[in-house]
């Protein structure tokens, strides 16, 4: 279960109300029983419920049973689409193990709003599947193009191209650090767009093979190679 407080030996924890629906009404669990916890910065917790309510409820941390695990410096950025694609990409980035999830706007991309507050929940709820210790943030959506204009020097660019012609960059040897990886909308980049991030130093035009991928696919596809080449 992911918690907002911090988590230490003897800490009370208080329930919300759809916490306190999800534990004693849909997993049927009860004072004295445990069950793991976790902040997103202090590892994984096992906690005692001490109350047990229809609106509310407390648990109490009682020991460490993992160490804080943190995923390597990886952003995500996409161009959202539709709805339930973007929460299979915030799901699979987070399985996948992106510390930071970013909407983008380009050129050709359809949506120009994002509910960041449902995609965050997604998130929380990835990491609770995936029984990992970190939540990563999922930003509100930004223009591609003011972004790369402030891109921080430190950190290199993952650009999936679908228009590339052969294999592109090896990741490897660009070696390790700070990194994000690039997604096109449907649409994939303007000429325009594609211009400007091969001239970029810091971008690495990367193929995910012949055939054009969905946007979600290529998410999946492309944080699996660069954990393949760079992650942890
Ligand atoms: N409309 C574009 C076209 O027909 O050329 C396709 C865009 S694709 C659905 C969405 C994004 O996924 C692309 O912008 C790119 O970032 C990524 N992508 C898909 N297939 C790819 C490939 N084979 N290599 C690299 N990136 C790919």
């Amino acid at each position: 279960l992911y918690v907002e407080q911090p988590l230490g030996e003897g800490q009370t924890i208080p329930l919300t109300r759809e916490q306190a629906h999800y534990l004693f009404g849909v997993m049927r669990r009860g004072v004295g029983d445990t069950l793991a916890v976790f902040n997103g910065r202090d590892g994984e917790w096992r906690a005692e419920v001490r109350e047990a309510g229809k609106r509310g409820g407390t648990l109490d941390a009682v020991e460490q049973t993992a160490p804080q695990c943190d995923p390597p410096d990886l952003w995500l950025l996409f161009a959202p689409i539709k709805k339930a694609r973007t929460d299979f990409i915030v799901e699979k980035a987070t399985e996948m193990g992106a510390a930071r999830i970013m909407p983008v706007q380009t050129e050709f991309t359809n949506s120009e709003r994002i509910r960041q507050d449902r995609l965050q929940a997604h998130a929380v709820e990835a990491a609770e599947q995936c029984g990992g210790t970190f939540v990563p943030d999922v930003s509100d959506l930004q223009k591609l193009d003011r972004l790369l204009a402030d891109w921080p020097e430190d950190r290199q660019l993952m650009f999936c191209d679908e228009a590339l012609a052969g294999p592109g960059e090896t990741l490897g040897q660009a070696g390790g650090g700070k990194w994000a990886i690039l997604i096109g909308p449907e649409g994939g980049f303007s000429e325009a767009e594609r211009a400007r991030l091969h001239a970029l130093p810091f971008a690495h035009a990367v193929s995910l093979g012949p055939r054009i991928l969905r946007a979600d696919t290529a998410a999946v596809a492309a944080l699996t190679v660069w954990q393949q080449a760079l992650g942890d």
